[in-house]
């Protein structure tokens, strides 16, 4: 038999195994074939937080098609990878599961509890990553995220935690591991919840991290220079990197921390370097579809970084790309909107939410008596921030924004309608969040949650073994899949 066929014979019984294996309920052992020989050497996992095929058709749609009447869309890059599989993401407890719990899946190939990282639902038994079994096996490991680096989802790639809120001990056991690169957010409350322990960031640096937070030190680490912990110089909410859309020209991105982290891990033996899009997911818990969207294209940009890379490895290198869950429910389409959408009224915005709250909203509150504040005075801004032309909207909408105005503004009458206020504003500032979901409305664009959602995420792949991440299967499965194409013997 020709090799073609040989290799047509071996995708063609994949396909019929995985079939077969997508109709048993209990997904668990069968994935651990290795679909023909060698190992994938160079290993991308980019993992879009709360990211579903919403964020991802948004971005696209975004990008390309933002009159309703120009239906082309161009794809991204990773959504043109050749292989396309569905994940389910329930945990232990949960149809509709957390980051921690989503990370401790794809990590270990473990169901365990909501808020819990690599331990067992009686948060007794630790479980081991598989980038430990990566790096015994002699490769390196990166680890970037655009949130804290020790928040859930990088946190189960080198931690185990019966809480997730535990962000000391979370920081102080990266700051221990022997892991090579980690860049983005920063370790939040890394000298402990009260500030009197002694900092991670010290014991990093005792244990050999070089620490790195200026811009012009990053640009200039170059390969050998050891373990790295780069975090961002510039910071947004809780410690992240700042949303892509609030980003200024020159100040880092995920680009330039994926681009970093591929020039220090390469080497011989290879690697693994897992690349988080965490503000995906903390825009969709807001219903900030513009804030969702930019992070998608940048997240796409760093996974183009990692093409480039590819193009000189292209038998050893296997870029992945998934989600953990879904975030906030968005969908594309809106009651209001029927079969329209609006796209480029997205492309007005200019600022997160986050951004308009720090830079619009709390300077006002601060600089404005009690009793003396009016919607008036922020009209210019929510016009410059959300492209929201207050004297073209309906009377219904006027009231429900006037109405969240009274209410960031603590007016006590408007607080006494408390039972639906988590409805309409879900704990976030409410002039804010209904500025973002009125614009979002507009556009045709609908949201169902301020949390998680329970719906499968989809798992792009290219590259050495691609074929194996196609089908439809858990998020426990990645664990194997991954292990499979490095030929790590893993339990
Ligand atoms: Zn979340």
């Amino acid at each position: 038999m020709k090799r073609k066929n040989v290799i047509a014979l071996i995708s063609m019984s994949l396909v019929i195994y995985a079939l077969f294996a997508a109709c048993k309920p209990n997904i668990t052992e069968q994935n651990t074939v290795v679909a023909g020989k060698g190992q994938a050497k160079y290993v991308f996992l980019f993992i879009g937080d709360g990211m579903s095929m919403s964020q991802i058709s948004s971005a696209e749609i975004f990008s390309t098609a933002r009159s309703s009447k120009d239906i082309a869309v161009t794809r991204l890059g990773f959504s043109q990878f050749p292989v396309l599989g569905m994940v389910t993401t329930y945990d232990a407890g949960t149809f509709i599961t957390d980051s921690a719990s989503a990370g401790t899946s794809i990590a270990t190939g473990k169901k365990t509890l909501s808020g819990v990282i690599n331990m067992d639902t009686g948060k007794t038994q630790e479980f081991k990553p598989i980038t430990e079994y990566i790096h015994e096996a002699g490769m390196k490991v990166g680890i970037v995220s655009t949130v804290t680096l020790n928040h859930a989802t990088p946190a189960s790639f080198y931690a185990k935690a019966p809480s997730r809120s535990n962000y000391y001990d979370i920081a102080v056991q990266l700051a221990k591991s022997d892991f090579d690169y980690y860049g983005g957010g920063s370790l939040l409350q890394h000298a402990g919840r009260n500030g009197d322990q002694q900092s991670a960031i010290e014991i990093a640096k005792a244990n050999g991290f070089t620490y790195v937070d200026s811009k012009d030190v990053f640009n200039s680490l170059k390969p050998g220079a050891g373990k790295v912990l780069a975090i961002s110089p510039v910071l947004q909410d809780d410690g992240a990197m700042k949303y892509e859309i609030d980003r200024k020209p020159g100040e880092l991105s995920i680009v330039d921390y994926t681009r970093k982290g591929i020039e220090l891990l390469d080497n011989p033996k290879g690697f693994f370097f897992m690349i988080e899009g965490g503000k995906i997911d903390w825009a969709s818990h807001a219903n900030d579809a513009g804030a969702v969207i930019h992070d998608v294209l940048a997240l796409d940009a760093a996974i183009n970084v990692a093409l480039d890379f590819a193009k000189k490895h292209p038998k050893e290198t296997l870029i992945v790309v998934t989600g953990d869950h879904e975030t906030g429910g968005m969908t594309i389409g809106f009651a209001g909107t029927q079969y329209e959408t609006f796209f480029d009224k997205v492309a007005l915005q200019t600022r997160s939410y986050v951004a308009f709250d720090d830079e619009v909203l709390k300077p006002y509150k601060a600089g404005t008596p009690a009793g003396a504040a009016k919607l008036a005075d922020l009209l210019p801004e929510i016009k410059k921030s959300f492209g929201i032309d207050f004297d073209t909207l309906t009377a219904f909408q006027k009231q429900q924004i006037e109405f969240a105005f009274q209410r960031s503004m603590g007016n006590e009458q408007v607080r006494s309608f408390a039972e639906d206020i988590y409805v309409l504003y879900g704990g976030y500032e409410p002039l804010t969040v209904k500025l973002t979901q009125m614009m979002n409305q507009s556009a045709g664009i609908g949201w169902t949650s301020y949390s998680h959602t329970g719906v499968p995420v989809p798992a792009f792949a290219s590259g050495a073994h691609q074929e194996i991440f196609g089908g439809y299967y858990d998020n426990t499965d990645m664990y194997r899949k991954l292990a499979s194409v490095m030929n790590l013997k893993v339990q």
